[in-house]
């Protein structure tokens, strides 16, 4: 599975929320497999990935809101030690970024322009 940087913060916070019922539906299939199957290998990819792929604000194979979400990416590297192109278990990507970010003060600088941030702010992982 490709998974861009801060969807691994996304998938864990996912509360059924999403942009329409096409992304909700899509997101809900890759939250739950990745529950069942905790040991599914990702590939962290640059720009679009899967669940990009069903989103109505991705165009051209790129997202609309280019900027904003390149920098969490990058933030959810740097802070996780972790790069593009390295393949690893969910199960330890998910454990990094909860160590590395939920349990930080990163989560906070790092989601602070997202639109569902006060969502998952109180949303336990
Ligand atoms: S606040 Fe936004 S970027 Fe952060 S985990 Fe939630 S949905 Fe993802
Ligand atoms: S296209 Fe943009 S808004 Fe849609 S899921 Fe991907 S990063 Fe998020």
């Amino acid at each position: 599975m490709n998974i861009r940087p801060h969807h691994i913060l996304c998938i864990q916070k996912f509360t059924g929320h999403g942009y329409n019922e096409e992304f909700t539906d899509h997101m809900k299939a890759v939250v739950s497999k990745l529950k069942s199957k905790p040991e599914t290998y990702i590939t962290v990819r640059e720009g679009c990935d899967d669940l990009c792929k069903m989103c109505p604000n991705r165009e051209d194979e790129a997202c609309t809101s280019f900027e904003k979400v390149k920098a969490m990416d990058n933030a959810v590297l740097r802070v996780c030690g972790i790069t593009y192109e390295d393949t690893v278990s969910w199960e330890k990507l998910a454990h990094r970024a909860r160590k590395q970010i939920f349990e930080t003060d990163a989560f906070q600088r790092i989601c602070a322009d997202c639109q569902w941030a006060e969502l998952c702010r109180n949303t336990e992982v």
